[in-house]
């Protein structure tokens, strides 16, 4: 790859590859792939995404939005896309989209019926996510004959599959608690199973949950950040590839003498002779106020070189007093090092947010 030039986020479709060979390595033959590419890919690319794992990785993708799923039918997507977390106002254009909504309460169920009733639906895929003990969406068992009765009187709706989301998978400490919500998973979809006159997919795990919980994969597997590079442990994080990297440059070179400021509100004082890099980057990119004054650092020449003051909305200070490098020089924020992981870390948050949080006007090149 030639050296950026400019803020750029580098997409590796052949790491993507990789990490979704090794996550199917882990499950059944038959057991289905669900490609969950929500919020842009986690900050990368959807479309791109979802067009290269179409044609022979995924069996399902999913968003969170009705207007996710749609910009993923505009552009050529046609294998199944679950929605999340719809809202009753965009059931039509799902509908129009033939994008499959998860239904999670009484009340929306109701109204998902009678948008497909009006449009003279048929047997239109649905899916029924039952709330285990995230306490997030979700049926309860005591919502089951109720879900029963108003399956029994639609035809408009058919239910493809009844799902559950686990809320600790990657915490080992926690397996009792998720060990529970397997058990309850277990428990209310034999109510309905046992009732129903076919027989819908069952899916829980996400990422952590396929690698930690074969036991429970059932007939389909749910994977977002697995895909993106992170096993989410550092026993599993040696098996993925991340596939994105942030790139940029050094725009200008300061020297800073003792009692000079860096950047607004002074964020910085200097009590030792500075050098510091300016790069075009900042918190309206998704680097937010939290990795400065120290605590966040890119990396230079392979050397660690830490945000100096404020993040400013287009711009970091970073300082190089001990590393040899001039302006145009190329900057990771991060990729291999520091990983994502380690960069969100530094502002206490977690790679899934640091990846979704980056700005739309950041260039994405895909590898
Ligand atoms: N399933 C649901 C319902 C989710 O909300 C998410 C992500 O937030 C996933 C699956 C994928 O999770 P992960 O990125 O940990 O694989």
């Amino acid at each position: 790859m030639p050296k950026a030039q400019e803020t750029l986020l580098e997409i590796d479709l052949k790491a993507l590859e990789h990490n979704v060979t090794y996550l199917k390595s882990r499950l059944q033959p038959a057991t289905k792939f669900m490609a969950v590419v929500k919020s842009y890919a986690y900050g990368n690319a959807a479309v791109d995404i979802a067009k290269h794992l179409e044609t022979q990785h995924a069996d399902y993708f999913a968003v969170a939005y009705t207007y996710e799923g749609e910009q993923l039918r505009t552009s050529g997507i046609t294998k199944p896309i679950l929605v999340l977390h719809p809202q009753a106002i965009s059931f039509n254009i799902l509908i129009e989209h033939c994008l499959e909504p998860n239904l999670y309460s009484l009340k929306v169920l109701k109204e998902f019926v009678a948008t497909a009733e009006n449009l003279n639906q048929k047997n239109y895929p649905v899916h029924l996510k039952f709330n285990t003990g995230l306490n997030r969406l979700g049926f309860s068992e005591a919502d089951i004959p109720e879900i029963l009765s108003l399956l029994k009187n639609t035809e408009a709706i058919k239910v493809t599959s009844l799902f559950s989301h686990m809320g600790a998978s990657e915490d080992l400490n926690e397996k009792e608690f998720t060990v529970k919500q397997i058990k309850t998973f277990k428990h209310v979809t034999h109510l309905l199973l046992k009732q129903l006159p076919y027989t819908p997919m069952l899916h829980m795990c996400n990422t952590s949950g396929i690698l930690n919980y074969p036991g429970a994969h059932f007939d389909m597997v749910r994977s977002g950040i697995g895909m993106y590079g992170f096993g989410n442990s550092e026993k599993e994080n040696s098996h993925f590839k991340p596939i994105t990297t942030l790139k940029t440059v050094i725009s200008q070179i300061h020297q800073i003498p003792i009692g000079d400021s860096v950047g607004y509100n002074r964020g910085h004082i200097s009590n030792a002779p500075l050098t510091t890099a300016t790069l075009p980057l900042g918190h309206a990119d998704g680097i937010g106020r939290e990795y400065g004054n120290g605590k966040g650092f890119v990396a230079i020449n392979g050397q660690k070189a830490p945000i100096v003051g404020n993040t400013c909305m287009d711009m970091i200070m970073v300082d190089i007093t001990t590393i040899d490098c001039n302006e145009g020089d190329e900057v990771i924020v991060f990729g291999d090092y520091p990983t994502a992981e380690e960069f969100a870390a530094t502002a206490n948050t977690i790679s899934y947010e640091l990846l979704t949080g980056l700005s739309q006007r950041i260039k994405r090149i895909v590898l």
